[in-house]
């Protein structure tokens, strides 16, 4: 049985164990989940403990880009899944925060994002979504403090697995990551933003793609804004139950020439005026092909100073990753995707 996609109290519900032998399993589960190694079978010699395992994909290739890690994984069907590990020094020692995708490529077709080039190949099993987590745990010391849902993939897209890795990721008897230690980050599906208001997680962090000042701008590089605009995103923002000290993570990527200029800072800080939100600032990185270069520092620190002045709260992403195509939006492997297609056309 597969750990990854369970709970504990799954494992428990379909193995039944007797009581004296919960302990045992916990600790084999607990054990498989973190990518540790299970406790001596002979020191848990219980039917249950052996019918435990973990789907761990093994990792395929790892690059380096300063202190970021990109990993890639393979999975059973041959496709490829990334997940970027970015270390954060802090007082204690180094968090480590995992960016994990929830599908491989992306339907949404974002214009700037490489993952968007790929189109959607499918959805990731909560297995393979956990599995990215623990094969992170198991290669970086169990330092992984937080989990981001911005790798490849919408996770609203992929919202039943993405739920389920949720709940594997912070059982207490496994993992154990606290619900605030975990970010899903959408390009503004609003019926999965209220689907998650809902859930009733209050502690969740949600991170939106914003990226334009405007309904025009945004449905040329953001397609989903034509389907749902900014107005239709920002009430389903407005009716979701934020805790006082909670606020959005608004996400822009700021790309030269076109969502730069000082009336779009104006009308990014009047659409947010009414949200409780933090703008995020992303210099765009540039993805395969890309018909814009990224902006230079100067141009970053002007549009940042531009909403300071408007009184919107920002921060700035520190740019890491670039080299390997590892940064934000250019997660994404183009010519296997190509390659895939065309053997499925020729199969089929
Ligand atoms: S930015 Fe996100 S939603 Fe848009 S194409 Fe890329 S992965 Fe998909």
């Amino acid at each position: 049985m597969d750990v990854l996609g369970l709970t504990f109290d799954e494992v428990r519900a379909v193995l039944r164990p007797r009581e004296h032998e919960v302990k045992p399993l916990r600790a084999v589960y607990r054990a498989l989940v973190c990518g540790q190694t299970p406790p001596d079978p002979t020191e848990t010699p219980l039917p249950h403990c052996a019918a435990l395992d973990a789907d761990v994909l093994p990792i395929d290739r790892r690059l380096e880009d300063g202190d970021l890690t990109k990993f890639v994984q393979r999975t059973h069907d041959g496709l490829e899944i990334e997940s970027v590990v970015v270390p954060m020094q802090r007082t204690h020692g180094i968090w480590r925060t995992l960016c994990v995708s929830s599908q491989v490529g992306c339907a949404r077709g974002c214009t700037f994002c490489e993952t968007g080039q790929l189109g959607l190949l499918r959805n990731l099993t909560a297995s393979e979504i956990v599995g990215q987590v623990t094969a992170a745990q198991r290669d970086f010391a169990g330092g992984i403090r937080n989990v981001v849902f911005m790798g490849m993939g919408e996770p609203l897209d992929n919202y039943d697995n993405v739920i389920r890795a949720c709940r594997v990721l912070m059982d207490p008897n496994g993992l154990s990551l606290a619900c605030e230690r975990l970010t899903i980050s959408t390009v503004g599906r609003t019926e999965g933003i209220r689907k998650l208001a809902r859930l009733g997680w209050r502690r969740l962090n949600l991170a939106v793609s914003l990226n334009a000042p405007n309904d025009e701008v945004r449905s040329r590089i953001m397609p989903i804004n034509r389907l749902e605009p900014m107005a239709t995103l920002r009430e389903a923002l407005l009716d979701y139950p934020l805790r006082k000290c909670q606020f959005f993570m608004m996400e822009y990527v700021l790309i030269p020439g076109v969502n730069d200029a000082p009336e779009h800072a104006r009308e990014v800080a009047d659409y947010l005026r009414p949200l409780k939100c933090m703008l995020n600032m992303i210099p765009y990185n540039p993805r395969s092909d890309s018909p814009w270069r990224a902006p230079t520092e100067v141009e970053v620190q002007q549009f940042l100073g531009w909403l300071e002045e408007l009184g919107q709260g920002c921060k700035r992403r520190i740019t890491k990753g670039r080299s390997q195509m590892a940064a934000c939006g250019q997660l994404g492997n183009r010519a296997l995707a190509r390659r895939r297609r065309r053997a499925s056309a020729e199969s089929g």
